[in-house]
């Protein structure tokens, strides 16, 4: 039986890219890029987080050459209100209430926050922790490919809980070409969907009950849920970028784009599209 979970989606701060790294179709022009997190209340393990998106702890990383690379190549902006403690606050919330993170994967969008969570255990598929792992002491090969190590806690292997150790199941046939996942509570609320190709081992988030609906966030598996829906990929030169392993990236891209085609009641929520995260706030 799955348990509803409460689902809300919070921006932590933004970066500026061409519109067109997104959506081929797009314009040249430069075009906001929320990062998105996932705010989860499961009714017995409390709050989680599907990703911390940006932090003050970014702009540590990245004062020095080769990181500050990153910060000059996607300028990032970060807002005192869209910082993920001050939202958290102004629900009723602290950093010292969420139990649990979810990753994603590891590029520094997406795990910027870690340091905040000191009582949070976190959650992620092996091969991409292993991936972040091996780049330590590789400062300009990790900074190329957008990981900046120095963001983990010092105790993050500690508090590390790997998703591939829970069970896996089998998704709803609606879900299909998605067929399977991996149980992460063992209570059917919070299946984790391996979405490779962005990374290796990136980690989506199937929710079949948020509230009375199904809701699947699918982090970078596709920066821009029209593009990804009507087919069209990302810019040639942003597929680079989008993608450790290129075919992959394609053939979840393209599962992705028959899923959102066939399945409008699904919100699928990618962490950077503005429209699909518009749609579900007006939804609700
Ligand atoms: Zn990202």
């Amino acid at each position: 039986m799955s348990r509803s979970v409460q689902l809300r989606i919070l921006r932590a701060g933004w970066c500026q890219h061409l519109a067109c790294m997104a959506d081929r179709g797009g314009r040249l022009a430069p075009a906001q890029f929320p990062a998105l997190c996932g705010l989860i209340r499961h009714p017995e393990h409390g709050w989680i987080l599907y990703d911390t998106g940006y932090a003050e702890h970014f702009f540590h990383a990245t004062r020095q050459l080769p990181e500050r690379l990153y910060r000059s190549a996607v300028p990032v902006q970060l807002p005192a209100a869209q910082q993920l403690s001050a939202q958290l606050h102004a629900l009723g919330l602290s950093v010292a209430d969420i139990r649990y993170v979810i990753i994603s994967h590891f590029h520094a969008d997406h795990i910027a926050g870690l340091r905040d969570f000191s009582n949070a255990r976190f959650i992620a598929l092996e091969a991409d922790y292993r991936h972040l792992e091996g780049l330590r002491g590789q400062r300009w090969r990790a900074t190329l490919g957008g990981h900046l190590p120095g963001l983990l806690p010092e105790d993050f292997s500690a508090r590390l809980q790997l998703a591939d150790a829970s069970a896996r199941c089998t998704l709803p046939g609606w879900m299909a070409p998605f067929e399977h996942g991996l149980d992460l509570f063992g209570d059917a609320s919070l299946i984790g969907v391996p979405l490779p190709g962005h990374s290796t081992g990136q980690l989506g988030l199937f929710i079949p009950d948020a509230q009375g609906r199904p809701a699947f966030l699918v982090a970078d598996a596709c920066w821009s849920a029209p593009a990804c829906r009507a087919g069209r990929l990302p810019a040639a030169p942003a597929l680079w970028f989008a993608s450790a392993e290129r075919r992959q990236y394609t053939r979840t891209y393209h599962a992705l784009g028959q899923l959102l085609c066939r399945e409008p009641a699904l919100a699928v929520l990618p962490s950077h599209c503005t429209q699909a995260w518009e749609a579900f706030i007006n939804e609700r």
